[in-house]
């Protein structure tokens, strides 16, 4: 089979789908400021509202829940700016609940917290990265604030029942917040129906533009801006309108709706096609994550004895983009936290590999990963001491 290039790594970022670049150029015309009275700014602030519409359409929202931010991490960081500020307020109410498999712009501001004395306890996982609901339960309390815990994990793809955390967090009057980023598209997000105080995501995982993300702000619920300034969002999330990319995160969301089942299927046809293949054509590997309650385009595997960023590096060569967990931390690579959190050892963890299918995926991509992966790891695997 000749080189081919396969992009296999949308959970990292999707590739803007074409109908959203159009919709980008024809925005560029409505230049005007949104914010301004005349018609210049009413045209930008009309594109505005219908892409928050579009927005709000896909998640089960009301458009006026819906606040524009630059991505999910700024969404993420209102969040616990909210819970924060009522902390403050309240002291009685003091504790936050999250968990450890969360994305970094959640993980890094609970370091920030616990460092300036701020109470934040985890939620534990089980093997497969779902809440344990048994001990959630427990943990719950008339003085929690807030309860965080993300839709779909971005390493795994393993899914969270958000509707059942919430009611139990709700019989105590907790907010509740869900980092719905890689869950958009993929499943369906519902807002309401899942009775969340507060959901984050951004259009670049998909197929729309980067740097620009929404926050839902359930109708009564606390907020107090993160970023203060002119009396955008109803003074809610200051700074200029980037017409441009609201107007191709509208278009994305459109598309996101129309294409979520079909989307859906196939992606998870690809990753079982994928999942089944290296499981045959491969000895000792290790599915991680959930095997059903999982996105639907993602397969995290532990390869023993083939070191991660190793696998990354010689599929690259072969012109296939995949990532691994890890982090690159004082020039050691860190195993991935949200294995590690779901009890896998530092071994297995060491030798992931996450495939992130997108709607442009296809299935001779996962003939060529087939053809590529399985000589890969034997070379590896060769080469190790272990
Ligand atoms: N949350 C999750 C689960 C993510 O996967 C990401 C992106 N990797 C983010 C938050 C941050 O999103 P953004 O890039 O829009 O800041």
């Amino acid at each position: 089979m000749e080189q081919r290039t396969v992009y296999l790594d949308n959970n990292a970022t999707t590739p803007i789908a074409p109908e959203v670049v159009q919709s980008m150029v024809d925005a560029a015309q409505h230049y005007g400021n949104a914010s301004s009275m005349h018609t210049f700014g009413r045209i930008a602030s009309g594109a505005i509202e219908a892409s928050r519409l579009s927005i709000a359409e896909l998640i089960e929202a009301d458009p006026k829940e819906i606040i524009f931010t630059s991505g999910a991490s700024e969404s993420n960081n209102t969040v616990f700016a909210i819970a924060r500020e009522l902390i403050n307020q309240h002291p009685e109410r003091n504790r936050i609940l999250t968990t450890a498999i969360e994305h970094p712009s959640i993980t890094e501001t609970v370091k920030w917290l616990l460092k300036h004395h701020y109470i934040v306890e985890t939620i534990p996982v089980d093997h497969y990265g779902q809440v344990k609901m048994d001990v959630f339960e427990q943990m719950l309390g008339d003085d929690v604030v807030l309860v965080s815990v993300m839709s779909g994990n971005n390493e795994t793809g393993t899914i969270q029942p958000i509707d059942a955390i919430s009611s139990l967090a709700k019989a105590y009057g907790i907010l509740v917040h869900t980092d719905a980023t890689q869950s958009v598209g993929k499943i369906p997000v519902l807002a309401h129906s899942w009775n969340v105080d507060y959901l984050s995501i951004s259009a670049h995982k998909f197929y729309g533009p980067k740097g620009i993300g929404a926050l839902y702000v359930k109708t009564g619920a606390p907020f107090y801006p993160f970023i203060h300034g002119g009396h955008q969002e109803n003074g809610r999330r200051a700074g200029t309108y980037d017409t441009q990319a609201i107007v191709g995160m509208g278009t994305a969301a459109k598309l996101a709706l129309e294409h979520r089942q079909a989307d859906h299927d196939r992606l998870w046809a690809l990753r079982e096609k994928l999942r089944k293949g290296i499981e045959t054509s491969i000895p000792e590997v290790e599915v991680n994550g959930h095997p059903i309650d999982c996105l639907p385009g993602t397969l995290n595997i532990s390869f023993p004895r083939a070191e991660g960023e190793s696998i990354l590096l010689l599929l690259d060569m072969e012109g296939i983009a995949v990532s691994t967990g890890s982090a690159c931390a004082t020039g050691s690579l860190e195993p991935s936290y949200v294995l590690l959190a779901a009890g896998l050892d530092v071994e297995l963890a060491h030798g992931s590999i996450r495939f992130s299918f997108g709607r442009y995926s296809k299935d001779e991509d996962v003939d060529y990963v087939l053809e590529k992966l399985p000589p890969i790891i034997e070379r590896l695997r060769g080469m190790s001491t272990r």
